[in-house]
């Protein structure tokens, strides 16, 4: 099935200059970017968007992480697309990642790990809205 999952490129990937890398594994996995724009979070954005961990001890550090650098959101497309790239991302700890993801091969840490994936077709939906009209999604 045909569908749309949320990416983003975090600050830590953007500053070691890996935009390029981590692109290409979307693209070899067979995934299509259909919306893509580099932008700086501001803190509200970044905490709007990681709402639901509020309540989580790190949140504060991952906020203020997320707004450090630039980071690079984007719209992905293929089948089962959710489910495959949260594969090809890998565990959110990059030392329990396996071999050949792209937090196995790039992340820093289980918080500087380099992409965000949405975790469900739902939750895609409302993070693709959160950062694109939807002229600017083009498939
Ligand atoms: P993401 O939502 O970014 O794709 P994920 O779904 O694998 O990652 P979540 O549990 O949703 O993991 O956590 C969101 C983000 O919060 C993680 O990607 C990471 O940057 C940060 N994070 C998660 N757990 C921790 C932790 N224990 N310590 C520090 N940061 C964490
Ligand atoms: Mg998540």
């Amino acid at each position: 099935m045909t569908e749309r999952t949320f990416s983003i490129i975090k600050p830590d990937a953007t500053r070691r200059n890996l935009t390029g890398k981590i692109i290409d594994r979307l693209e070899t996995s067979g995934l299509r970017i259909v919306a893509q724009k580099r932008m700086w979070l501001s803190q509200k954005q970044a905490e709007g968007f990681y709402a639901v961990h509020k309540e989580r001890p790190f949140f504060h550090d991952l906020v203020k992480f997320m707004t450090s650098g630039p980071v690079v959101v984007q719209v992905l497309e293929g089948a089962n697309a959710v489910a495959k790239y949260r594969e090809i991302m890998g565990a959110t700890d990059p030392k329990k990642a396996n071999p050949g993801t792209i937090r196995k091969d790039f992340a820093e840490s289980i918080e500087a790990n380099s992409v965000h994936g949405s975790d469900s077709a739902e939750n895609a939906a409302i993070e693709i809205r959160y950062f694109f009209a939807d002229t600017e999604v083009v498939g």
